[in-house]
């Protein structure tokens, strides 16, 4: 770790963070990264000089103990502390990661709207600015390099790259696994199937695609320009998400080729990061019609694997009216699947997810109650239930239902024998 002062601002290169993802109350950063501070924020780059976080340390900032992060398809999420307990309790993490882009989020705030959140971005700018007017006859070794490569990645070239990363996996991830909390989103996205097979009336991030599982070659394609893309920050990676809606009902053998050629080639074992994770989203059919064979390959994979299931609803009039072309019986039958592969396989993980509403059908809550409560025999610490609120008020309305929404979650979680969080939507 090295330091050096300017009139302005000290950079330090090669700090280390945690090489451990872990839930805290504070600020944690994760990997390998290099600083520049200024006397009212703090910015930090990724192994690429790519802005990764910016934190306010001035007496203006919201909170001490908030931060902007920008992932890799170059949006901003705001990380709000509020009450820390109250965050837990909904959502199983400490901060709650607000993005810029229109989510399903259960909060009035939107601190893009801030302007302390603005001035960062306009400091962000000037800082860019300082280092161009630098004499870089003076400057040599690792600090050069790094000035140049924040230079190179300046916000209209990092919005360029985001158009990069969306072409060479041909899709925007519109949404990802709710388990990628536990990487903090930082997941390296790679395709294996588009579309998926029900196409629900109620749901706002499908393709609207008939499921296609792609080529070998595509996938190979992928993976090695996700190396390119990614270049000396992939060392920062320790997880990756096959997409898209329904990767499970991809074939084991091309779920197995993918997620080993993707280890072997972007070198996952040398992260920074320990452990390995891999995220990829099933359905009712995918989770239940196969034989014990795909869960054997998974969990023999170099990953602990987090599946998740949409289910929705148990209620057939919920389902109905989401337009989810399945049975109440189907819905049962995976949820016990669910809890039967969560007790056999050790490397994997199954979770599901449920839809709120502030209006729904009476049966709705109840079924879900039922089957988290009823259906199992005692509390599961392993597997987890999301509940995802269905948001299309605006204004005082919408206030109404994100309260009448989070009653009913709550109503959930007291009854639930599998943990119960909000799953927000984020997209990459
Ligand atoms: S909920 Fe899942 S299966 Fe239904 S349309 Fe959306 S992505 Fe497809």
């Amino acid at each position: 770790m090295k330091s050096y002062t300017f009139n302005n601002f000290a950079v330090t290169l090669n700090k280390k963070g945690s090489s451990e993802y872990f839930k805290v109350s504070y600020p944690i950063r994760y990997g390998s990264f290099s600083e520049i501070k200024t006397r009212e924020f703090i910015f930090q780059f990724n192994l690429n000089g790519e802005i990764k976080y910016i934190q306010g340390i001035s007496k203006n900032w919201p909170h001490p103990a908030e931060w902007l992060k920008r992932t890799v398809a170059n949006d901003w999420l705001y990380y709000s502390a509020d009450s820390y307990s109250g965050i837990y309790d909904f959502f199983g993490e400490y901060y709650l990661p607000c993005p810029s882009y229109n989510s399903n989020s259960v909060t009035n705030r939107n601190p893009f709207n801030e302007k302390e959140i603005e001035s960062a971005f306009e400091s962000f700018k000037v800082l860019l600015d300082e280092i161009k007017r630098l004499n870089f006859s003076n400057i040599q070794g690792d600090l050069k390099t790094f000035f140049l490569n924040i230079i190179k990645n300046n916000p209209t070239s990092l919005a360029k790259k985001a158009e990069r990363l969306h072409n060479i996996i041909g899709d925007q991830i519109t949404v990802l696994p709710p388990d990628t909390r536990h990487v903090d989103y930082d997941v390296i996205p790679l395709i294996i199937a588009d579309g998926c097979l029900y196409n629900c009336g109620f749901c706002t991030v499908k393709s609207g695609k008939p499921f296609s599982p792609r080529s070998k070659e595509n996938i190979l394609k992928q993976i090695y320009s996700l190396k390119e893309f990614y270049a000396q920050d992939v060392l920062n990676y320790n997880s990756l998400f096959l997409g898209q809606h329904d990767a499970l009902f991809a074939s084991a053998e091309l779920i197995e080729f993918a997620a080993k050629s993707a280890y072997e080639i972007l070198d996952i074992k040398r992260s920074n990061l320990k452990n390995s994770y891999l995220f990829i989203f099933g359905s009712v059919d995918s989770l239940t019609n196969p034989e014990d064979h795909l869960f054997k390959s998974l969990n023999s994979l170099p990953f602990y694997t987090y599946v998740n299931i949409g289910l929705e609803s148990a209620d057939p009039e919920t389902l109905a009216m989401l337009q989810k072309p399945l049975t109440g019986k189907a819905i049962n039958d995976a949820f016990l699947r669910m809890i039967d592969i969560n007790k056999r396989y050790s490397n994997i993980e199954v979770t599901a997810n449920f839809v709120l509403k502030d209006e729904m059908p009476q049966g709705h809550l109840p079924s879900i109650i039922d089957l988290a409560t009823n259906s199992l025999g005692h509390v599961y610490a392993k597997g987890a239930i999301y509940v995802s609120p269905l948001m299309n008020a605006k204004g005082k309305k919408a206030y109404v239902n994100r309260k009448t929404i989070l009653k009913k979650f709550n109503e959930i979680k007291r009854h639930s024998r599998l943990p119960a969080f909000i799953y927000l939507i984020e997209r990459l």
